[in-house]
């Protein structure tokens, strides 16, 4: 079991060089949230049992090249353009990870008319809630709080990290909430239990009323490279 705060440092060592960040792949077009850019970061600081990002989350060492915030903003911005879309991301991995790289983009996001969805686990702004101030500069902003289990024991045998961090993803949505950003949370449900998914709503409520409204459900998608994993941890999906 591992603390994801100090491997959220030691992969900002890796990743992070000033205001660059190492990405694996060029910005290109997808279908989510009815269209958008997206960029490939490396490197995160959990070890989700159904994440799709294999190498370069493992292995942040040994693939990418460092881009600067204009250079990503650039290449999202083309894509966006050939396509005809508004909203752009950074995903792949955890786009937290590497402040000063994460608010440059914002600040160029800011300055157009895209939209910006932060993809993120929300370790970092839960641990630090200076962090969900600083996002609160950004108009162009929405965060997508991607809770990865409904309580602490799921969620270190789902993301390998020491059980007390799952904390730290209900920390985020408050933090969030209190710093005024737009936000909501999205919960993993496919290997969670009908009841363990109604409790975690119910704490919603002592965060905020409207958090449980909010919260988008999300299914494990099988590609291969999951199925495998999930086979190696004898984890099953449970629908
Ligand atoms: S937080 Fe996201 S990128 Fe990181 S391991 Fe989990 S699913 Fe993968």
């Amino acid at each position: 079991m591992f603390d994801p705060l100090t491997l959220a440092q030691e992969t900002e060592k890796i990743v992070v060089r000033g205001n660059l960040k190492k990405y694996y792949r060029t910005a290109r077009g997808g279908k989510w949230y009815g269209g958008i850019a997206s960029a490939y970061c490396c490197g995160c600081n959990l070890r989700c049992v159904f994440c799709w990002s294999g190498f370069p989350r493992d292995h942040p060492d040994k693939i990418g090249e460092f881009y600067s915030p204009d250079q990503v903003f650039n290449q999202l911005k083309q894509v966006a353009s050939r396509y005809g879309y508004r909203q752009l991301r950074i995903t792949g991995n955890e786009p937290t990870i590497g402040e000063d790289h994460l608010f440059g983009i914002l600040e160029l996001i800011d300055q157009s008319d895209f939209q910006f969805i932060l993809e993120t686990n929300g370790i970092l702004i839960g641990h630090d809630r200076h962090y969900a101030e600083q996002l609160s500069r950004f108009k162009n902003l929405h965060v997508r709080v991607s809770l990865k289990a409904t309580g602490s024991e799921e969620f270190s045998r789902l993301t390998g990290a020491k059980p007390e961090a799952f904390d730290l993803q209900l920390v985020a949505l408050k933090n969030l909430l209190d710093a005024q950003v737009s936000f909501h949370p999205a919960l993993m449900i496919s290997f969670s239990s009908t009841s363990d998914i109604s409790e975690l709503k119910s704490k919603f409520t002592e965060i905020h009323q409207s958090l449980a409204d909010r919260l988008e459900e999300e299914c494990v998608i099988l590609y291969p490279p999951v199925v495998e994993r999930l086979k190696k941890a004898s984890i099953e999906p449970t629908g």
